[in-house]
């Protein structure tokens, strides 16, 4: 019997389409596989228009009461669900190396990182604020508040399958939303587990609903198109969140958008080389490259860029590849053979515009899933593809720098704009240049830019709205105030 066995056992995914506090079979499943060696999983129900109806009028019949439960309870709950999620880590752990392939240590981080926006919106649950105001011209008292939003369609993507959950539901539920989730058909089974720590925490029925689905344009515009859905959070690509946006616009739905990412990795001449190199390792190599915050373009300082190189390209060759589900993986598979050829296509291009392989790490033979060699590349073009675009891989182009306003250039050339890493002893410079960088999140210094405390989100073409911080809390509020005679 597989470590999965039991878990599987108690998530019952082939009756994984949850409505109203009730687990049901779709007329049909899908297979989930292991992307380091495509077996299957399991067979999971693949919800359609039907259920994504029901899931939505669940959805509503549970939205007053929700929304009247105190924000004591509200927060009691989230809480309660935090201390499961960090008490079953190792069962949250076993799904994720299985489902999305990651290794055992990028996913303990991301279970305590998911964990962690139930504690955080169980705290901000409780502060309610809002606002009292005298008019100016004197007569009228203003009393503004902060009302759920309303139904909200929760959209997330297969590379953080627990944190792009949970940091949508634990604001959401906070704010007294009552939500509709669907999560990525490769990777459904971990959000069938939050979702089964929810109601073992006490969720009432309705409150949270998952449709599991492999058409996820059917089962998302029936909500984008449903009256009672007034709010869409969405994290995936940059492309899908257009055509969102565009259906949004139809009903004036309040949409968040969390896309794609290209982030800079800056190394300045005065940088200390180790504490980059550990920090490049993080930001480029965490859950195998496939994250919207990795490191995808690393700009080093010519005067330093042969020794940075050549430091991380001895850490790359290093690297143990292998599943997820083996402990002493380091990096594990991609999550599809397209994401295989794409980044292909991304180093061939490279390599064509004068780019050296400076390091590739070793597959081991008996492997046969997606896998990709972990890659550093030295001289990369500026213009080279892999730069320009997001990698989502396990590949490190380094370009070099010398002129500062060459650098902004190059690094506020793309139209993406998530996030940013800047190294350099002189703390002053790095924030003004920090300051001028087209990101929503800048990390000084380090390598690893998310916290469920701080505002999570991008500018440009990387997206719209928050997620964390008291910022994401408000996502999931409307403002209201009460204009009272005081004559
Ligand atoms: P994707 O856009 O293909 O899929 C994301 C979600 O959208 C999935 O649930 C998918 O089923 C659904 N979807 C696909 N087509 C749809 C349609 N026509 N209508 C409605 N829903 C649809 O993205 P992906 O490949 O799963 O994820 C990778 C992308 O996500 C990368 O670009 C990455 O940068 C981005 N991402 C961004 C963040 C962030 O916070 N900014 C976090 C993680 C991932």
């Amino acid at each position: 019997m597989s470590k999965l066995d039991p878990i599987l056992t108690r998530l019952d995914p082939e009756a994984g389409i949850l409505i109203g506090g009730q687990w049901r079979r779709g007329s049909r499943s899908f297979d989930v596989d292991n992307p380091a060696d495509k077996t299957i999983l399991a067979r999971v129900a693949d919800g359609d228009k039907t259920q994504a109806l029901a899931a939505v009028s669940a959805a509503v019949a549970a939205a007053a009461g929700w929304r009247d439960t105190s924000p004591r309870s509200r927060s009691e709950i989230l809480y309660r669900t935090f201390e499961a999620m960090r008490r079953d880590a190792d069962e949250f752990v076993a799904l994720i190396c299985a489902e999305n392939g990651k290794s055992e240590a990028d996913a303990r981080a991301e279970v305590g990182y998911a964990a962690e926006f139930f504690r955080w919106f169980a705290e901000e649950a409780v502060r309610t604020g809002g606002q009292y105001g005298e008019a100016p011209a004197g007569g009228v008292r203003t009393v503004v508040t902060h009302r759920p939003v309303g139904v909200a369609a929760l959209i997330t993507p297969w590379n953080f399958p627990a944190a792009m959950a949970t940091r949508k539901l634990a604001p959401a539920l906070a704010a007294g939303c009552t939500v509709v989730l669907k999560p990525a058909a490769e990777t459904p089974l971990t959000a069938l587990a939050v979702a089964r720590a929810l109601e073992a925490a006490g969720l009432p029925d309705g409150v949270v609903n998952v449709v599991p689905t492999t058409d996820p344009a059917e089962v998302v515009t029936t909500w984008m198109e449903s009256p009672q859905v007034r709010k869409v959070s969405f994290t995936g690509s940059t492309g899908v969140g257009r055509h969102l946006l565009r259906q949004a616009s139809e009903r004036i739905v309040n949409a968040s958008m969390e896309l794609g990412g290209n982030a800079p990795f800056v190394v300045a001449a005065d940088a200390d080389l180790e504490a980059a190199v550990d920090g490049a390792m993080i930001a480029k190599f965490r859950g195998g490259g496939q994250a919207c915050t990795a490191a995808n373009r690393i700009y080093v300082h010519d005067s330093r860029a042969f020794d940075f190189t050549a430091m991380l390209a001895a850490r790359v060759r290093a690297l143990r590849v292998g599943p997820g589900t083996d402990a002493r993986s380091e990096i594990g598979p991609l999550i599809s053979s397209r994401a295989v050829e794409n980044v292909q296509g991304l180093v061939d291009d490279a390599l064509s515009r004068g780019a050296r392989i400076a390091a590739v790490a070793e597959i081991p033979d008996n492997l046969s899933g997606y896998f990709y060699a972990p890659t550093v590349l030295g001289d990369v073009a500026p213009d080279a593809a892999a730069v320009q675009n997001e990698i989502f891989a396990p590949v490190a182009p380094v370009v070099t720098w010398n002129d500062e306003s060459e650098l902004l250039d190059m690094v506020n050339g793309p139209e993406m704009g998530l996030a940013a890493y800047i190294y350099s002893r002189d703390l002053k410079w790095a924030m003004q240049i920090g300051e001028r960088v087209d990101a929503g999140m800048v990390a000084l210094n380090r390598g690893l830019v998310s916290d469920p405390s701080a505002p999570f989100g991008g500018l440009k073409q990387s997206g719209l709205g928050r997620e964390g911080a008291r910022e994401g809390l408000a996502e999931y509020q409307e403002t209201q105030y009460l204009s009272i005679d005081w004559s």
